[in-house]
């Protein structure tokens, strides 16, 4: 039996939240079950390697070598705090991340190729290869039996890179073969989230926040007893605490009610987390790495119970009102011609609603993609495009949630399904009084 622990970013940010996750798995040790460890890069360490990624795209390759350095010395700093007193630990460590630090080198001095979601994808684990290393380094020195691996050898995938599919079968099989064993020698393997690898060998990421997926790909693939995510949070709250003045926490919830909220901008967890542990039925806690004792917010499969009214909000939306130029009617074959385009631009479609001419739409405003999209096509269709929206996502609603989260929004799109209701509103500005 395997247990899976996901450390995000947050619970290993710095050498004082390194040293806690030792004593959350020294605190949680089960003798039943082995364990596997999965972690992120060092809190925005992965928003620094977007923008080093940016500069050497763009040439800038002195730009980007004084960001790189800044990185280096960030986690240099955090090695030099936690390994004060073993020096010779220290020494390796700094030479392992210096031989990364040196391959990252090469990549930026090299001609950029063409694609950048290609190049993205060879400097970005960087983040997490590091991170890796150091907490490794750490538990061995406070005594856990842990191995590091590197991902790239069993999480495989697709090249849609920045965006990458697993190959399950693959990934099962090099899964089994990699970790299987060491788990029966009740070794800790550790491991990164969120990077993979192609067939032909070349990185690959799974999407930003993805860390949370690995979990529960590995827990798939290994068919694991549980998957503990940890989090700065005591679990899933009803809305983001960052919005909303102390939301409670629900102490459990459904795969379904899970998958819906965080598919509609819960960042608590990455939304393709659901599905493989859904199909296997692995429950996940979501618990709190500041009071480890303190027992999560368990996602399992729950007969659908009564909730407290949960908020979403997805930022970055816009919203296209697409209308045929000769007054003709919507027809299949317009929304058919529409959606080649969108698949094609890896768009993602939020919301959508049509009437007798027209076909509205609310998409995630990302990369330039909108104003790709509406070029080609306009030739076809009139298109009028409204920006820096949000979408909400309300459920199990009670019309006073839904007054308190509309004050200061503007309204532009509103759709109800049973007890959920998506409004794509805009937030307003206050007025300045003239007289
Ligand atoms: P990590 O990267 O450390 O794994 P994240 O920062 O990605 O963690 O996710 C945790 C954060 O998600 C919390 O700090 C919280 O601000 C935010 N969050 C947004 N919506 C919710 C929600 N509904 N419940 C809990 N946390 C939420
Ligand atoms: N480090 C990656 C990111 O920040 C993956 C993750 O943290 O889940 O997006
Ligand atoms: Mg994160």
């Amino acid at each position: 039996m395997t247990d899976i622990h996901k450390f995000g970013g947050a619970s290993v940010r710095d050498a004082q939240a390194i040293r806690r996750v030792a004593e959350i798995l020294q605190q949680h040790s089960d003798q039943k079950a082995a364990r596997l460890l999965v972690v992120s890069a060092m809190a925005k360490t992965t928003n620094a390697l977007e923008e080093i990624a940016q500069a050497g795209f763009a040439g800038k390759t002195e730009e980007s070598f004084g960001m790189l350095n800044r990185l280096r010395s960030w986690h240099e700093a955090v090695v030099e705090e936690l390994f004060a007193e073993r020096p010779k630990e220290k020494q390796s460590l700094l030479a392992e991340l210096n031989d990364l630090f040196v391959e990252a080198e090469w990549l930026l001095e090299e001609e950029p190729p063409q694609n950048y979601d290609f190049f993205y994808d060879q400097l970005i684990p960087l983040g997490e290869l590091l991170s890796t290393r150091i907490l490794a380094a750490w538990l061995k020195t406070e005594g856990l039996p842990v191995v590091w691996l590197d991902a790239r050898d069993f999480i495989r995938t697709d090249d849609s890179f920045r965006e990458a599919h697993i190959l399950w079968e693959e990934t099962i099989s090099r899964c089994r073969q990699q970790l299987t064993p060491l788990l029966k020698e009740n070794k800790i393997p550790l491991t990164q989230g969120f990077i993979g690898s192609t067939s032909d060998n070349y990185n690959s990421t799974l999407g930003r926040e993805g860390s949370d997926y690995t979990a529960a790909v590995l827990a798939y693939a290994l068919d694991a007893r549980c998957v503990h995510i940890w989090k700065d949070v005591p679990g899933v709250l009803t809305a983001d605490p960052r919005i909303f003045e102390n939301p409670p926490r629900l102490d459990r919830l459904s795969y379904r009610e899970a998958i819906e909220m965080t598919y509609y901008g819960a960042q608590v967890l990455h939304p393709k987390t659901i599905k493989p542990l859904q199909n296997k039925n692995i429950p996940l806690e979501v618990r709190s790495f500041l009071q480890p004792e303190r027992a999560g917010s368990l996602i399992q499969n729950e007969a659908e119970e009564t909730y407290p009214p949960i908020i979403s909000i997805k930022r970055q939306q816009a919203l296209l009102q697409i209308s045929t130029r000769d007054f003709s009617f919507v027809a299949e074959q317009h929304i058919s011609l529409l959606f080649q385009h969108i698949a094609r631009l890896h768009l993602r479609v939020n919301l959508m609603q049509n009437s007798a001419i027209s076909f509205s739409l609310c998409l995630s405003d990302q990369d330039g993609k909108i104003e790709r999209l509406v070029e080609e096509i306009q030739e076809l269709f009139k298109v009028q495009v409204q920006r820096h929206l949000e979408l909400i996502n309300l459920r199990h609603a009670r019309p006073e949630t839904r007054e308190e989260v509309l004050k200061n929004r503007l309204v532009l799109l509103e759709q109800r399904l049973g007890n959920t209701v998506q409004l794509v509103v805009k937030k307003l500005e206050k007025v300045k009084y003239k007289n």
